[in-house]
Formats: C-alpha cells, sequence, structure tokens
C-alpha cells in the first residue's frame, strides 16, 4: 500500500493507437488525463513494418514513427504520459483503484482500457526452451528478422500478419519456409498472392510443427509434420518466426469485468462501456474482429466521450 493515494479524474492503460486517441481525446476535453504505457510504450504497432493503410498517410508510415506522433499529439494536450505497468486493479466499489508498479496506489474517476493483445506462441517445450534462451525463436519478425540476414528461416501462420512477417523476411532471408496447418491461407487475398508470388517463399500446406530442433544454444531446424500423410521431414533454418495471432491482455481485470471465452473484453455493443461504471475499453483488448489500428484509434475516441458523458452526467 502506496502513503499517498493520487487521485485522476482519467486513468488511461496503455499506449496503442487506442490509448493514445484516448489520451487525445480526453485532454482536449479537460479531463487531464494520466496515461500508463505499459511493458511495450507505443503497443504493437512498434513491431509493425509499414503501415500502408491508416488514412492520412499516402506514402505509408512506419508504426514506431506513427507511434512517436501519436503521443506527441497527446502530449501537446496535456497528457500525462509515464512509464509504469499496471499490476492490479479493484472496481468493486464506487472509486476505480489501480495499482502501478505493485505499490502507487491510485484512484480513478474513470479508466479506459487499452492494454491491446499480445502475441500467441505454439507452446511447444522446444519452442519454449529457444524462446527463453533468446536462440533463434520470435514473433516479430521485424524486431528480429535482422539477425537472420541471408540464412534460411521457418514462420508458422497462414492470416495477414503471418504474410506479411514472410514477405518482410524474404527481403533479408535466403529462404522462408512458410508453415500453413490448413490448405488455404486466412490471409486476404493480396497478402496471401503476394507470399505465393515472392520467389524466396516456400510455402508447405498441411503442415505444423513437430519439434523446433537446436543444439542446445541455437535452432538448427524444425521437424515438420504434415498433417494428412503424417509424414515427418526436416526444414533446416536458424530461425523459427510465430506468426499465429494474439491473446488480449486483460488477465488482470478478469475478476471485475465480463471478458468473453478467449479474454476480450466485452463492451455495450456501439459504446466503449463495460459492465462497470466509469470503466470503458478500447482497441484490441476488446476487438477480435477487426484489429486494425483505424479501428483502435476510433474506439479510443469513443471511449473518452463516454468517459467525458460519464463525468458530466456524474456532476450534473
Ligand atoms: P489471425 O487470427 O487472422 O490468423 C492467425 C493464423 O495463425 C491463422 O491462419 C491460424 O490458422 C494460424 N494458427 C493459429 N494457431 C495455430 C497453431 N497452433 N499452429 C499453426 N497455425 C496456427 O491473426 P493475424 O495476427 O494474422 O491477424 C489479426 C488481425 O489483424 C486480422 O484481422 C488481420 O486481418 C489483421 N491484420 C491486418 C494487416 C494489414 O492489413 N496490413 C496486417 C496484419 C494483421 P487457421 O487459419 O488454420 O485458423
Amino acid at each position: 500500500m502506496s502513503d499517498t493515494i493520487e487521485k485522476v479524474k482519467c486513468l488511461i492503460v496503455g499506449s496503442g493507437p487506442a490509448g493514445y486517441t484516448a489520451a487525445i481525446y480526453a485532454a482536449r476535453a479537460n479531463m487531464s488525463p494520466v496515461l500508463y504505457q505499459g511493458m511495450q510504450p507505443g503497443g504493437q504497432l512498434t513491431t509493425t513494418n509499414e503501415v500502408e493503410n491508416f488514412p492520412g498517410y499516402p506514402e505509408g508510415i512506419t508504426g514506431p514513427d506513427m507511434m512517436i506522433q501519436l503521443q506527441d499529439q497527446a502530449k501537446r494536450f496535456g497528457t500525462d504520459i509515464r512509464d509504469g505497468w499496471v499490476t492490479k486493479v479493484d472496481f468493486s466499489g464506487d472509486v476505480h483503484e489501480i495499482w502501478v508498479n505493485e505499490t502507487q496506489e491510485i484512484h480513478a474517476e474513470t479508466v479506459i482500457i487499452s492494454t491491446g493483445a499480445s502475441a500467441k506462441y505454439l507452446g511447444l517445450p522446444s519452442e519454449q526452451k529457444y524462446l527463453q534462451l533468446g536462440g533463434g525463436v520470435s514473433a516479430c519478425a521485424v524486431c528480429d528478422g535482422f539477425f537472420y540476414r541471408n540464412q534460411e528461416v521457418v514462420l508458422v501462420g497462414a492470416g495477414d500478419s503471418a504474410c506479411e512477417e514472410a514477405h518482410y523476411l524474404s527481403k533479408l532471408c535466403k529462404k522462408v519456409t512458410m508453415l500453413v496447418r490448413r490448405d488455404e491461407f486466412r490471409a486476404s487475398k493480396i497478402m496471401a498472392n503476394r507470399v505465393k508470388n515472392t520467389e524466396n517463399i516456400e510455402i508447405l500446406f498441411n503442415s505444423e510443427t513437430e519439434e523446433v530442433l537446436g543444439d542446445g544454444q541455437v535452432v538448427t531446424g524444425v521437424v515438420v509434420k504434415n498433417n494428412k500423410t503424417n509424414a515427418l521431414t526436416e526444414v533446416p533454418a536458424t530461425g523459427f518466426f510465430v506468426a499465429i495471432g494474439h491473446k488480449p491482455n486483460t488477465d488482470i481485470f478478469k475478476d471485475f469485468l465480463d471478458l468473453d471465452e478467449t479474454g476480450y473484453i466485452l463492451n455495450t455493443p456501439g459504446s466503449s462501456k463495460t459492465n462497470v461504471d466509469g470503466v470503458f475499453v478500447s482497441g484490441d483488448a476488446a476487438d477480435h474482429v477487426y484489429r486494425q489500428a483505424i479501428t483502435a484509434a476510433g474506439t479510443g475516441c469513443m471511449a473518452a466521450l463516454d468517459a467525458e458523458r460519464y463525468l458530466a452526467a456524474k456532476e450534473s
């Protein structure tokens, strides 16, 4: 328990496009927002390469550059942006209690959750072993692809992220082998065609990872199982990339907020309201359907407007 409890009007948890957009709107509405950035300031887009589909950037922009611009815009209107990790909440009373870094206690009139989602892994012991060792397992091609220049890598997944990452890696690596567990992609046609038409990407359909091979320190290959024939083959690789989707970062809220079976926060349709008055949600923490920077930003705006209206109703 901290000695001094800070009181804030609007606390924003998380710093992707949802959190920063909520901050821009809340700050301009004189709500003096305090924003905690979390473990990955800027969120998932800081691990993304080129963003070409956010309106207003006809030439595209890198994810990290876009996050810096959003952060600057939120600061310009007076958002108090802080480093720190929200470790516990208690939404059972009239006041919303939040603990930062286990110790600092904050009482917030409104809370906007924009904690996003994190990359999933397969969960195989061999994958986890080399992930922990930092020996060649990654869920972020943009972060780690550079280490595998002119080498051969394997990438798992068949969605838009997997295609984007495979294409990115193909520009750095000698060869990318893509493991697709069904006989078709989940990705949009344009993304799937891009990888199909890239010479140094080999796509293995109906293929799953049986084991990540290594020498005890770094990855040396992958045992691939064809799930139609059960045949096992060994693909040499120094990097093993996983691009199979994300898990919402909502564990700390589960005792107080309604979540779906995957952990996405349930909001009242058409609004950012959760089941707790004064607690709002925006971005990927509640969105398993669209999951785009632009939709996250849009729901960040909704959350700030909903929070402003909640405060106005309370004060009238
Ligand atoms: P998705 O949920 O769309 O795709 C996950 C992929 O991983 C699926 O192909 C799935 O296979 C596969 N997968 C899941 N679990 C396993 C497993 N255990 N073993 C092997 N494969 C597995 O996630 P994404 O991260 O690709 O995309 C999320 C959202 O973001 C989507 O809406 C996407 O359109 C969007 N997006 C858009 C981009 C853009 O427009 N530039 C870029 C990136 C993402 P299966 O198909 O068999 O279920």
